[in-house]
């Protein structure tokens, strides 16, 4: 954040708000880890503060410290609207857009006219906050709460919860270190917070255990991967009666995408699921090197996200979708080719 925006803030939070901290749709790892972080840090610091997220997360995340006190919009609709309805300042996290938390949550947020601040690592976003700090470069916006607390010259209320959930997200987003998008500065922060006493053996555990039906799901999913050496490709498809087959709990598919992605020569991967509740096909994409998903979510499955991992959605039926991106695989060969992995 720039340092006149710090000084503005600081006057801001000077004194004790009513603040609301908003999640995307879906939340993840990152997600929560930010919005928890500065709920915890905002309470410390004397303020009046309610994490707000339009749905549930999955149960890898229900044991992150707070998580139990996150206001659910989709299941409390009437206590979430009066808290952002209260609301001095709203802080938006992990997402850049307002439409990301779903079409009644958005209306809501539209309406009301609180300090919008956004803390986000996405590319282009959209201009509604008075106040932004938004850097694609950085892994997660959980990293960016760290930063943003040392900017604030808070680093002193740093503590062993606050850590954890930070600790979380960089984790989550960064695919457990391996993506492109950690660097020094992650393992420095990492290291700082590990100091103040994360349990990092028990978070991973958290995160990555398994259940047995999630194992036999990725067992049909790696059944059904379709590898295209034309256009160095794989992707995964999961039809709904799979996902049933397989006791589908909120969050099982959570990576899978990656193992598409694993296979050697592959640049490009994709997973498709069928989700029969909004009646759409739910697409994650990933990508090594230079290779944009970004730009192909955004352009052809109303979408968007980062240059190596982004999201989208179809409204035809699996089949149709799959075959809308094999139709357009040849617009991205050149690309895909000459990509560097
Ligand atoms: P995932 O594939 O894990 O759902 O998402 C990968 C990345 O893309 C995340 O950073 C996520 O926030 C973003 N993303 C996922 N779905 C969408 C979407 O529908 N629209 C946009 N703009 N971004 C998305
Ligand atoms: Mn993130």
């Amino acid at each position: 954040m720039h340092e006149k925006q710090i000084e503005e803030v600081k006057k801001l939070l000077a004194d004790s708000r009513n603040i609301a901290i908003v999640s995307h749709r879906n939340p993840d790892g990152d997600a929560y880890g930010s919005c928890l972080a500065l709920s915890h840090l905002l309470k410390k610091l004397g303020h009046h503060t309610t994490v707000v997220s339009p749905n549930d997360c999955p149960n890898f995340l229900k044991w992150m410290p707070g998580q139990n006190q996150i206001v659910i919009f989709e299941e409390q609709t009437e206590i979430a609207k009066e808290i952002l309805q209260k609301a001095d300042i709203v802080f938006t996290l992990d997402f850049n857009a307002l439409n990301r938390v779903g079409p009644d949550m958005e209306k809501v947020l539209s309406d009301i006219d609180p300090v919008y601040i956004m803390i986000d690592h996405h590319q282009d976003p959209d201009q509604y906050a008075k106040y932004s700090y938004v850097d694609p470069n950085i892994c997660s916006t959980s990293q960016l709460i760290y930063q943003w607390t040392i900017q604030m010259g808070w680093k002193n209320y740093l503590d062993k919860d606050i850590s954890t959930c930070i600790y979380t997200g960089i984790l989550t987003d960064t695919g457990s270190f391996r993506f492109s998008n950690t660097n020094g500065d992650t393992h420095r922060i990492v290291g700082d917070l590990l100091d103040l006493g994360v349990e990092h053996t028990q978070v991973y555990r958290e995160i990555h255990e398994n259940s047995i039906s999630r194992l036999k799901l990725l067992g049909k999913a790696l059944k059904n991967m379709v590898y295209l050496k034309e256009y160095r490709t794989a992707f995964i498809t999961l039809k709904n009666y799979e996902l049933k087959q397989c006791n589908y709990q909120k969050g099982d598919t959570e990576g899978f995408v990656n193992y598409a992605l694993s296979l050697t020569n592959v640049v490009l991967a994709a997973i498709f699921i069928e989700d029969k509740q909004q009646n759409i096909i739910k697409i994650s994409f990933r990508s090594t090197g230079d290779f944009n998903v970004n730009e192909l979510a955004r352009d052809h499955f109303n979408g968007g996200g980062h240059i190596n991992a982004a999201g989208g959605r179809s409204d035809v039926n699996l089949k149709d979708t799959v075959d809308n991106f094999i139709a357009i695989l040849p617009e991205y060969k050149d690309s895909l080719l000459a990509c560097h992995e």
